[in-house]
């Protein structure tokens, strides 16, 4: 199995990739909103096929990326049934019991309510990994003081839901405030400071009716968007560049495809950042190019204009890549590195010229 575990900053969301690595079938758990296209570049250069979004519950402190990933992939979203019809948009409603296949691998769902109604538990098949969502955090249990929480309900389904696992099962949280990834039941069961050792139903609801946390500050916001499954008030999935099918990578660069490129040769600006040397290579040049090496790029940015779009070529994608970076940093916003440099140009057997 495929297994990724990513991060919101802004948040300290973690979002889970899983997936069968025989089929490419893939599931995301508590996907944010602003991570859309990290999250799609991953999918993409992992060469997976999204089966489902998945929320663990309504969140209060980020907007969910469930609806954009509908749009771009046609996964189906998968979200608490409990919510009713405020989150029609959700084609997967899921109550405890059911089963989300991804090639040979699945979740199974565990109702664990009680920091919100609607919180999930995801339990892999084998029960060696459990996505808790906000019911169970590491060394800590998610708020129960807003969107009908209950810490008498959150302590009856860590206890009967999540406590009842294989002692060895890791337990990944919906965050993290201080950068801890992961732990396990065990553990929990034995050091949790507000649920673990010894505690109590009445240990547990007295220590959580006296946490006097400050009130979310994007509750107002988020709530409503992730009643909307996080479609966003235009409706658009947002794109990188309106000139051309510019994507972003995992790696965070933006690139496009030669054959677009050879198709759009007038409208553009081809910035060749090899060495001189390579010019005379049998690889050949891109016809029009223009000829600035990297190492000189940052002290000639003003040769380069400003009107068009302008792709980065080099040998095999590296170095324009940073080229772009150049680029982006001295204000060129219209920038995208040619995917594969002159080595893919070349396989494709687009147009080139020879010195
Ligand atoms: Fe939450």
């Amino acid at each position: 199995m495929i297994f990724r575990q990513l991060f919101d900053s802004v948040s300290s969301t973690y979002t889970y990739l899983l997936a069968d690595s025989s089929s490419g079938e893939a599931v995301l758990v508590d996907t944010v909103f602003e991570h859309h296209l990290r999250d799609r570049a991953l999918l993409d250069e992992l060469g997976l096929a999204l089966v489902a979004v998945l929320d663990t519950h309504c969140h209060a402190d980020h907007v969910t990326g469930a609806w954009l990933m509908q749009q771009a992939t046609g996964c189906r979203y998968g979200v608490s049934r409990r919510y009713g019809p405020a989150l029609a948009c959700a084609d997967l409603p899921l109550d405890h019991g059911d089963r989300i296949p991804f090639g040979k691998h699945s979740l199974t769902v565990r109702a664990t309510p009680g920091h919100t109604d609607g919180c999930l538990t995801f339990v892999t098949d084998d029960h060696t990994m459990a996505f808790t969502g906000d019911t169970l955090l590491i060394r800590g249990a998610g708020r129960c003081d807003f969107q009908q929480g209950n810490a008498r309900m959150l302590y009856r389904s860590i206890t009967e839901q999540i406590f009842t696992l294989p002692e060895n099962c890791l337990i990944y949280p919906g965050h993290d405030y201080s950068g801890r990834t992961v732990s396990t039941v065990a553990e929990e069961r034995a050091h949790n400071p507000r649920i673990g050792g010894q505690a109590t139903e009445r240990d547990f609801v007295g220590f959580m009716e006296n946490l006097a946390l400050p009130h979310p500050k994007l509750i107002a916001h988020a709530v409503p968007a992730n009643l909307a499954c996080g479609r966003p008030a235009d409706g658009q999935v947002p794109v990188l560049a309106t000139w051309g099918p510019v994507r972003q990578t995992y790696a965070g660069l933006l690139e496009i495809e030669p054959d677009w490129v050879a198709q759009h040769l007038a409208g553009i600006f081809v910035l060749d950042v090899r060495e001189r040397e390579e010019l005379q290579s049998p690889l050949g040049a891109i016809p029009g190019a223009r000829h600035v090496p990297l190492d000189e790029l940052r002290g000639r940015v003003e040769e380069i204009p400003r009107d068009k779009p302008v792709i980065a070529v080099c040998h095999a994608g590296m170095r324009s890549g940073q080229a772009t970076v150049i680029l982006r940093a001295a204000g060129f916003s219209e920038v995208a590195n040619l995917r594969g440099g002159m080595l893919l140009w070349s396989a494709l057997g687009l147009p080139v010229e020879r010195a």
